[in-house]
């Protein structure tokens, strides 16, 4: 796309849905930790969840303490606009030191209740000095979460995840106009951690994705594959036997990809990121028929849960 569009001037048809819905910096995080919370109640992953519960209290903390953050300028946002780019892309856009004091403060509050492996990972990184911690982040913007010590990735994303709510929520969702990829996030050019029908009471039955860095979501039509394009006859649901459906795994047999799809016109208090983490069963039914997830869930420890 050329079109040269100032914020605000993004056009839009009355009556269409909105294409971008920005999270609620007031309450994102702390709807997720209650979230979290409820779901732990009698799970069997109870003492994880209930932690990741912790820690999304701590995130809006974190947020809620959060000075602003610099922006793109204007010519910026125009540029990014005429290229059809993310405004403040993850691999590319520099957080500045206010993403170092949200991750201390997390880990500050998460230290006196953490399981001794977790408070071991959490004292590793409070010694770490800021160079070390800008490594790791870079790791995380750039989606590389395996390896050496991605035990420690899950918090540095945490800190990350409310630097770039905080991104999102500053600029404001008459900036962020389409772009050239509709598989990823229009705000920080993040993958989708899943797709959420219902994201809002305005929206019932549309789909949109969630992104996994910034907490925006985004309007796709609903019925193809996410990561393809590939139409609907390629694409089938899944759900655990004898669950209800709240979470499905949508499956595209064109490039055996998968992306979770969250039911919140079902039940409005689901969240993308806890009923992600609480149904992992998923992820290991639809792996074991031979596909692969298309988008990170970043609190995730590959292969640690
Ligand atoms: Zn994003
Ligand atoms: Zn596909």
């Amino acid at each position: 796309m050329t079109t040269l569009l100032e914020p605000g001037q993004i056009p839009q048809a009355s009556g269409e849905p909105p294409r971008v819905l920005l999270p609620d910096a007031k309450d994102v995080f702390a709807h997720r930790a209650r979230r979290f919370a409820q779901l732990a109640d009698g799970h069997s992953l109870g003492d994880y969840l209930g932690f990741m519960g912790r820690l999304a209290r701590a995130q809006q903390r974190a947020l809620d303490a959060m000075p602003a953050v610099p922006v793109p300028d204007d010519a910026a946002k125009s540029q990014s606009h005429q290229h059809g780019m993310p405004l403040v892309p993850a691999q590319s856009w520099p957080p500045d030191a206010a993403w170092r004091t949200a991750l201390r403060a997390i880990l500050a509050e998460l230290a006196p209740a953490a399981s001794e492996a977790a408070a071991a990972t959490v004292q590793s990184l409070q010694s770490l000095d800021d160079a070390a911690l800008d490594a790791l982040a870079g790791r995380v913007l750039r989606t590389e979460l395996y390896g050496e010590q991605a035990d420690r990735l899950p918090f540095v994303a945490a800190a990350l995840q409310l630097y770039w709510t905080k991104l999102a929520v500053q600029l404001g969702a008459a900036a962020i106009a389409p772009i050239d990829v509709p598989g990823v996030c229009p705000c920080c050019g993040g993958l989708p951690s899943v797709s959420v029908i219902g994201a809002s009471p305005e929206v019932p039955g549309l789909r949109y994705l969630h992104c996994s860095l910034c907490n925006t979501e985004w309007n796709l039509t609903r019925a193809k594959c996410t990561a393809c394009d590939a139409p609907e006859s390629s694409v089938a649901y899944q759900h655990i036997e004898g669950d209800n459906g709240l979470v499905q795994a949508e499956t595209c047999d064109v490039c055996k990809s998968y992306l979770k799809l969250v039911r919140r016109d079902k039940d409005a208090s689901a969240d993308p990121v806890a009923d992600d983490l609480a149904t992992l069963a998923l992820d290991i039914l639809v792996d074991e028929s031979g596909f692969s997830r298309s988008g990170p869930n970043l609190l995730l420890v590959p292969g640690g849960g």
